[in-house]
C-alpha cells in the first residue's frame, strides 16, 4: 500500500540521491542503453501499491469526504503536512502504531477543518477489502509478464495494523519480491527503498521497470536508472506496458481465438447497443474475440470498458427449420438458473437483426475450466473421478428441475421425445443429405421400430457432454452448463447415453474427441456402465435394459448434425474451420450408431426363451403365434419357369474378377469381412461348440450376423430366378452366388454368419417360391432377419431314404388339421434352440402315385408332440448348436393352412428346394478345398523332413498338383451348373447339377485327405478346420443324396439324350 502524494523528498535529501545515482548510473549505462534499444530485455517489473495495483487512497478520500461532510482536500493535506516527520510519513515508516497516528491525524485533520475528523472511519474504508481489491487488468498483466519468465515485485508505502502485520491486500504469490515500507523503515522516494528492491530482484536498474501514480516516486526511481510508467488509469498504464515490454498482458480467453472471417460482426453497431445497454459512457475499443466452440451459433467473447461479456447468435444465411434457436437457449437458463442449475448469468436478448445481422444474446463471461479432453490429461485418477461425479450430478440436477416450478412447461412436448426427435433428425438429415450412407439408411428404418418406452419428461440439455461444462479451476464443482441449443422436454436417459459418447469414440477422433483407446481403470475414468449406474443411483431409479438403443440414437443424432454442419462446411457457413472433416466422421457416427444398434437386437435376441434341447419339452415351449388365414387364394403362375428371359441374367463369369463391379465390390467386402472378423472368429465358435453350453447359441456368431447384417452381407444366396424384384435377397445370379458362397465355404462358420446356411436357405428359397403371403410372413421373415432358424425332415431310420418315395411319415387329415406321425433322422439344426420350424415331408396319399403321395407341411417347433430323441454325431462330430437329430412325430396337428403348394406335391417341393440348395454345397465344397490346399502349401513349405521342406519332397508337389486340377475342373462344372441354372433354369440345368454333385464332395474329400496327409497327424486334430472339413465334406456325399443316385442320374440322362 502506498498512500502517496506525501511522499515528496526535502531538497537536501534529493542532492545527497542525485550524487548516488551519477554513480550509479555511469556503472551501469551500457545496461541501461541496451535496455532500451531491446526493448523486450526487461527482466522485471516493479508496482506501486495504491493507484496501481489497488484503487488510490486520493480518490477514496475525496469520494469520503463529500459523503461526511468534510472540506475537499482536508485528509490529502493532513498526509503532506509535517514532511518527513509527519505523522503519515512516520506511521508508513512503521514508528508509529495506527491508535498514536489516527489520534496525532485527526487532530491534524480537524484543525485544517475546523471540524471534528472521523479519521477512523476513512481508515476503514481505505483497508476495506471492498475498496482494496486489486485491479483485474493488473492480475492479468502479472500472470502474463510471470509466464514470460519476467520478475515482478511491489514496492509499497505501507503500514502495520494494531495487532501487527502490515497492510498489504494482495496475493503475495504473484511477486517475487515484496518490499514493504513500514517493514524496512524507509520509504518511497527514499533511492534507498528502489535500491532494496532491486538488490532482491537482483537486477540491475536499466533492467526494471517501475509503476506508480505519484511525479516524486517515479522521479527518483528514474534517477536510479529505472525505466517508469506513471499510471493515470490502470488500463492505460497497461496498454503502456505492453508496449514496451513487446508482447500482450492481456489474460488469453481460454478457447478463443479472432474472430473467422466468414463469422465478422459489425462491431460498431454491437458498441453501441452495448453501450446504450449497459450505460457505459467512456470506454477503450470494443474487444472481440471468437470461441473455438460453438458449431452451430458461433459464440463471442466480448471486452468492453470493466465488462465480459458472451454473445451468442445465429449462424448467417438461410438455416435448417427450426435449429438454432437462440431465443429458447436464453429462456432456458434464465429459467435454470433461478432453479438453481449452474448456467451462466444471461444478460439480454437481442431478437433485432438490424443490430449485428442475426438475433443473439448475451450472457456474463464466466471464468473457469473447460476440458476438452475428455481423458482429463494431467489430472490424477482420483481427480478425474471426481470430475466425472460432479458431471453426472449436474446433470441430475436438469433432469430435477421441477418443470412447474420453473416456468418450463411448454418448452416442449412431453412424452415420445425419442420417436420425436428420430422424425426430426432424419427430417433434418434428409434436408442437407449429400451422399447415401448405408448405415443411416438402415437407422432410419430400424430407429422407429424399436422405440423405448419414456419413463419420464424432463428438460433434456441435448448435448451433455464434458467440453460443455465450466468447471472450477480447483474443484470438482460444474461453474456453468453451457451449449443449450438442442435443449428441451424429453426423456433424460437420451442425456446419460450422449454424455458417454466419449467413452466410445477414439482419442483422435476430430471434432468429438473420445477415450475408447484408452484404459478407464488406468485413467479412473468410470465406465459407461458405472456412470449410467451412478445416474440411476443419484435419481433413485433402476437401470434400464436397453441402454444400447439410447447410445444407437445418440450417435444417429450426432451423425445428422454433423451431417448439417458438413454440408454448411461446403456452402460457406460453417463456424469450424474443421467442419469439412465432419464429412467422413458423420459416416462413422452412422456406423457405431448402427453397431449399437446390432447390440441392442442381439440383447433383444438373447432375450428370447431358450432351453437346453435335449431337455426341453416341445409342448411346453410356447413361441408367438400368428394369426392364418385360410389357404387356396394364391396362383402359383407367378412362378417363373425357365425361358429365352433368362439368357439375360448373367454371364459365366469364372473368376472373381470377372463379376459386375457392385457384385465385386460385395465380394471384396465380403473378403474383408471374412479376414476381419470371421478367420479370427474361428476359434472361440470352435471351443462353444466343445463346450457345456454348446447347445446354446454361441453370443460371438449372434454379433458377427449383426455385424454382417450392417455390412449388406446378408441373405445373399436368394437368386435373381427366385426372387427377380430383389424382395428378399441381394438379387446375384447364380454363377455371381457361387464365387461369393465358395468364399464363405472357407470357414465352416461363414454361412450362417450371413444368414446363407443350410437347411435355412432351402427352406427360405421353398418359402419365396410356393408359400402364400400368411406362410411367408409368419416364416420367411424371421428367417430372412436371422431371427429364427429351421429345419428339412424328411430322411426315416427304418427305410431307404435316398428314395423319396419311401418316406413313411404320415399325414393325416383331421378336421381343420393335419395330424402327423413318424420317426425322422438326420434331421440338421433341430437342436438349435432359436429353430422355429420344421420343413416335414410325409406320405398324404399312400394310394397314390409314388410321386404324388408326399406332401410338404410347415410345422412350428413348438407343436406339441414334437420328441428329440436324441443328437446324432459324424464321425464324433455333433455340430451343435444345430446337430442332426433324431426325432418322433407323435400326433402333431398342424392346422390346415400350414400345407404348403397343396396336397401330393412334396415330391416336386423336394426336387425344387434342392436344386440351388445342392448346388451351394458343392460351391462350399470348392471353398473348403481351397482352404484346405492353402494350408497344406503353407504347412508343407515351413516342416523340414529328411533333410529338406516337405515341398520339394516330389509326392507332395504331385499332391499340390493334384488337387489344384481337381478344385479347378470342379469349380468350372460348378460354375457351369449354375450358369445352366441362370440361363435355362433349374430344370434344363439337373443333368449339370447331378454331376457336381457326384463330383465336389468326392473331390474335397481327396484335397482335404492330401492336406491331412501333408500335416501329419496334426492334420486329424480340432487344432485346425481340416477334420472338420473332410467329415462335412464326407457327409455330403450322402446329405442331398448319396453319390450313387447322382451317378444314376447322370448315367440315365447321358444314355437317354447322347446315344
Ligand atoms: C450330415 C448329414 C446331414 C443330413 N441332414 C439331413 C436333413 O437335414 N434332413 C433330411 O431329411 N436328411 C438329412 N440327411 C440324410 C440324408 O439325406 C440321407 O442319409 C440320404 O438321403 C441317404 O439316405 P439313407 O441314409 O437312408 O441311405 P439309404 O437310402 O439307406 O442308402 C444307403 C446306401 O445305399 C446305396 N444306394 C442307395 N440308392 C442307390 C442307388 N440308386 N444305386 C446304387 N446304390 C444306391 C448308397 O451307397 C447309399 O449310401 C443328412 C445326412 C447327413 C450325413
Amino acid at each position: 500500500m502506498c498512500i502517496r502524494r506525501l511522499l515528496q523528498c526535502p531538497p537536501l535529501q534529493w542532492a545527497r540521491r542525485a550524487a548516488f545515482l551519477k554513480h550509479f548510473q555511469s556503472n551501469h549505462q551500457e545496461t541501461h542503453r541496451w535496455t532500451h534499444f531491446g526493448g523486450s530485455t526487461y527482466r522485471a517489473v516493479i508496482f506501486d501499491m495504491g493507484g496501481v495495483l489497488i484503487p488510490s487512497p486520493a480518490g477514496v478520500a475525496a469520494e469520503w469526504e463529500i459523503q461526511n461532510h468534510i472540506p475537499s482536500g482536508t485528509i490529502m493535506k493532513a498526509f503532506k503536512e509535517g514532511g518527513e516527520n509527519g505523522p503519515w510519513m512516520r506511521f508508513i515508516r512503521g514508528e508509529i502504531k495506527v491508535q498514536d497516528f489516527l489520534q496525532e491525524f485527526g487532530r491534524l485533520c480537524s484543525e485544517m477543518s475546523k471540524t471534528s475528523v472521523p479519521v477512523d472511519s476513512f481508515f476503514s474504508l481505505v483497508t476495506s477489502e471492498q475498496v482494496s481489491k486489486q485491479f483485474p487488468v493488473m492480475t492479468e498483466a502479472i500472470t502474463q509478464i510471470r509466464a514470460k519468465g519476467l520478475r515482478t515485485a511491489v514496492l509499497s508505502n505501507n503500514f502495520y495494523f494494531p495487532e501487527g502485520r502490515s497492510f498489504l491486500p494482495l496475493d503475495r504469490k504473484q511477486f517475487d519480491v515484496v518490499v514493504e515500507s513500514c517493514l524496512e523503515g524507509i520509504c518511497k522516494p527514499d533511492p534507498r527503498i528502489y535500491q532494496l528492491c532491486l538488490e532482491r530482484l537482483g537486477l540491475q536498474p536499466s533492467e526494471s521497470i517501475f509503476l506508480d501514480d505519484l511525479g516524486p516516486n517515479l522521479k527518483a526511481a528514474a534517477s536510479l536508472g529505472i525505466h517508469t510508467i506513471k499510471v493515470h488509469d490502470p488500463e492505460t498504464a497497461v496498454k503502456e506496458l505492453e508496449a514496451l515490454l513487446g508482447f500482450t498482458l492481456r489474460a488469453s480467453i481460454p478457447n478463443t481465438r479472432p474472430v473467422r472471417k466468414t463469422m465478422e460482426i459489425p462491431k460498431e453497431s454491437l458498441e453501441k447497443y452495448l453501450k446504450d445497454l449497459l450505460g457505459i459512457q467512456t470506454t477503450g475499443p470494443l474487444e472481440l474475440l471468437q470461441f473455438d466452440h460453438g458449431q452451430s451459433n458461433p459464440t463471442y467473447y466480448i471486452r468492453l470498458a470493466n465488462h465480459q461479456l458472451v454473445l451468442r447468435k445465429k449462424p448467417p444465411g438461410a438455416l435448417l427449420p427450426s435449429a438454432h434457436a437462440v431465443e429458447r437457449e436464453f429462456r432456458i437458463m434464465k429459467a435454470l438458473a433461478k432453479a438453481g442449475v449452474p448456467v451462466p448469468n444471461v444478460v439480454d436478448l437481442c431478437e433485432d437483426s438490424s443490430v449485428i445481422g442475426t438475433p443473439f444474446y448475451l450472457m456474463e463471461y464466466c471464468p473457469g475450466l473447460i476440458y476438452k479432453d475428455p481423458s482429463l490429461p494431467g489430472l490424477e485418477p482420483s481427480q478425474r473421478q471426481a470430475i466425472y461425479t460432479a458431471m453426472n450430478r449436474v446433470l441430475c440436477k436438469i433432469h430435477s428441475v421441477d418443470l412447474q416450478a420453473a416456468g418450463l412447461e411448454d418448452y416442449g412436448k412431453h412424452g415420445d421425445y425419442i420417436p420425436r426427435q428420430v422424425q426430426t433428425w432424419i427430417k433434418q438429415y434428409r434436408a442437407s443429405e449429400t451422399s447415401t450412407i448405408p448405415a443411416m439408411e438402415r437407422l432410419i428404418e430400424w430407429l422407429p421400430l424399436h422405440l423405448p418406452h419414456q419413463q419420464r419428461t424432463t428438460v433434456v440439455h441435448g448435448d451433455f457432454r464434458l467440453d460443455n461444462l465450466l468447471f472450477h479451476p480447483e474443484k470438482p464443482e460444474v461453474l456453468a452448463v453451457l451449449d443449450w441449443e438442442l435443449s428441451t422436454l424429453g426423456d433424460p436417459l437420451a442425456d446419460v447415453a450422449y454424455s458417454c459418447m466419449a467413452h466410445y469414440l477414439p482419442s483422435s477422433c476430430p471434432v468429438l474427441r473420445g477415450f475408447s483407446d484408452r484404459d478407464l481403470t488406468q485413467l479412473g475414468i468410470p465406465t459407461a456402465e458405472e456412470y449410467f449406474r451412478m445416474y440411476c443411483l443419484h435419481m433413485g431409479i433402476p437401470p434400464i435394459e436397453n441402454w444400447n438403443f439410447y447410445m444407437a440414437f445418440c450417435f444417429f443424432r450426432v451423425g445428422a448434425i454433423l451431417q448439417g454442419v458438413y454440408k454448411r462446411s461446403l456452402t460457406g457457413q460453417a463456424s469450424s474451420a474443421t467442419a469439412k472433416q465432419t464429412g467422413k466422421l458423420t459416416e462413422f457416427m452412422f456406423n457405431l450408431a448402427w453397431d449399437f444398434a446390432i447390440k441392442e437386437g442381439f440383447r433383444v435376441f438373447k432375450e428370447m426363451p431358450v432351453t437346453k434341447p435335449l431337455t426341453r419339452s416341445y409342448h411346453a415351449w410356447a413361441g408367438p403365434q400368428s394369426p392364418l388365414s385360410p389357404t387356396g387364394t394364391r396362383s402359383y403362375s407367378s412362378v417363373p419357369e425357365a425361358s429365352p428371359a433368362h439368357a439375360s441374367k448373367g454371364a459365366m463369369v469364372i473368376s472373381p474378377g470377372g463379376l459386375r463391379p457392385p457384385v465385386r465390390e460385395l465380394y471384396e467386402r465380403l473378403d474383408r469381412f471374412m479376414k476381419q472378423r470371421v478367420y479370427p472368429a474361428e476359434p472361440e465358435l470352435q471351443s462353444h461348440q466343445a463346450a457345456e453350453d454348446r447347445w446354446s447359441p454361441p453370443p460371438l456368431i449372434e454379433d458377427l450376423k449383426e455385424k454382417a447384417k450392417a455390412e449388406g452381407l446378408w441373405n445373399l444366396f436368394l437368386p435373381l430366378e427366385t426372387d427377380p424384384e430383389k424382395k428378399y435377397g441381394a438379387g446375384l445370379t447364380n454363377v455371381e452366388y457361387a464365387h461369393l458362397c465358395e468364399l464363405m465355404g472357407t470357414s465352416l462358420y461363414a454361412p450362417e454368419i450371413f444368414n446363407c446356411s443350410a437347411p435355412d436357405t432351402g427352406n427360405m428359397e421353398l418359402l419365396v417360391r410356393y408359400g402364400t403371403e400368411e406362410q411367408k410372413a409368419r416364416w420367411l421373415t424371421p428367417l430372412l432377419e436371422g431371427r429364427a432358424r429351421s429345419c428339412f425332415a424328411m430322411t426315416e431310420p427304418q427305410v431307404a431314404s435316398s428314395d423319396a418315395t419311401n418316406i413313411e411319415a404320415s399325414i393325416r387329415e383331421e378336421d381343420r388339421f393335419y395330424v402327423i406321425n413318424g420317426h425322422k433322422w438326420w434331421i440338421t439344426g433341430v437342436l438349435d434352440p432359436r429353430c422355429q420350424l420344421c420343413v416335414f415331408m410325409g406320405k398324404t396319399d399312400p394310394h397314390a402315385p409314388s410321386h404324388q403321395q408326399q406332401s410338404v407341411l410347415l410345422v412350428p417347433m413348438d407343436t406339441p408332440g414334437i420328441k428329440i430323441i436324441r443328437p446324432l454325431t459324424v464321425y464324433g462330430l455333433e455340430d451343435a448348436p444345430g446337430g442332426h437329430g433324431e426325432i418322433r412325430f407323435e400326433h402333431v396337428r398342424v392346422p390346415k393352412e400350414n400345407m404348403v403348394l397343396g396336397r401330393g406335391r412334396g415330391f416336386e417341393i423336394a426336387q425344387g428346394r434342392l436344386g440351388p440348395g445342392r448346388i451351394h454345397h458343392c460351391m462350399r465344397l470348392i471353398g473348403f478345398s481351397e482352404r484346405a490346399l492353402a494350408l497344406m502349401k503353407a504347412r508343407v513349405k515351413s516342416r523340414v523332413a529328411f533333410g529338406k521342406p516337405l515341398v520339394e519332397q516330389g509326392t507332395v508337389l504331385a499332391d499340390i498338383a493334384q488337387s489344384r486340377v481337381e478344385i479347378e475342373q470342379a469349380r468350372l462344372l460348378v460354375l457351369k451348373a449354375a450358369h445352366l441354372m441362370d440361363v435355362a433354369g433349374n430344370k434344363a440345368a439337373a443333368l449339370d447339377i447331378a454331376m457336381i454333385k457326384m463330383v465336389a464332395p468326392s473331390m474335397a474329400c481327396h484335397v482335404i485327405d492330401r492336406a491331412i496327409q501333408a500335416f501329419g497327424a496334426a492334420g486329424l486334430s480340432s487344432d485346425y478346420p481340416l477334420a472338420q472339413f473332410f467329415a462335412w465334406a464326407r457327409a455330403l456325399r450322402f446329405a442331398d443324396g448319396p453319390d450313387e443316385v447322382h451317378r444314376a442320374t447322370v448315367a440315365k440322362m447321358e444314355l437317354k439324350h447322347r446315344t
